[in-house]
Formats: structure tokens, sequence, C-alpha cells
């Protein structure tokens, strides 16, 4: 496991840095991901907030509400790459989408969360645990 992770979108405007303290990760079929995405499901890990430097704009959009804390999407506004989520239900956590990662190797899902949501040409890995968002 490396001690460091690094990533960016697809143009290079975006580039951020991190402790490698990933807290956990996953697969998440919900709607707002498959839009954020334009496919089936996002592939997604979580960082301490305070402990990621980002370059360039990751810009946001309120993308609805997750137990009436309102959530957010971001992306490269110059190529668009979906970047992050956050909600603020846990403030000080972000989430990284998995093929930001400059090495997306490091990524390893742990768990699928909204399998309920996923569609019939993408369904849920059956090796994954289902879990409680
Ligand atoms: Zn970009
Ligand atoms: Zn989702």
């Amino acid at each position: 496991m490396t001690s460091h992770i690094t990533g960016g979108c697809a143009c290079g405007a975006v580039r951020y840095e991190a402790a490698n303290d990933i807290e956990f990760s996953f697969n998440c079929h919900c709607r707002k991901c498959q839009h954020s995405t334009g496919t089936g499901h996002s592939s997604a890990f979580a960082l301490p907030v305070s402990t990621v430097r980002v370059q360039g704009e990751i810009r946001e959009f309120e993308a609805g509400s997750d137990a009436g804390a309102a959530t957010f999407s971001g992306f490269c506004p110059i190529c668009g790459s979906p970047m992050t989520s956050r909600t603020e239900r846990f403030p000080e956590r972000i989430y990284f989408h998995a093929a930001t990662l400059d090495d997306p190797t490091v990524f390893s899902p742990m768990f699928t969360v909204f399998e309920n949501c996923a569609q019939p040409w993408d369904p849920p890995r059956k090796d994954l645990e289902p879990a409680s968002h």
C-alpha cells in the first residue's frame, strides 16, 4: 500500500494529493451516481477532507439530499470529469471517484451501496457485501 495518493481529471486542470488514509471504498448504484458517471454505478473512496490538497477548481452542484443533508457532486469545469462527492451529513469526509487516481489499482471496493437502484445491465458485484448508507 502506498503512503501517498495522487490523482486528477481527464484534462489535467484539477490535481489532488493526499495521504493514503482511505477510510473505505465502495461501489454506489444510486441514481445520483448514475447521473454523474453516465453509467450504472460509481466507484469511490472516502478520505478525511483535512488531508486532501487540491490544485485547480473542483466545481460543485447540489445533488439532492442524503437523510436530509445536502449532498454535492464535484467535477472539473474544463473537461467535465466527475471528481468528488460529499454530504453535509459527514462534513469531515470527501469521496473521490476511483478513476481519478493516477494509479487506479490502489482502489479496491469493500462493499456496495444502493444496490436496490442498480440497473439490470450493471448488476452489483456478487462478491461484495451490501451495506446500508
Ligand atoms: Zn479537467
Ligand atoms: Zn451514489
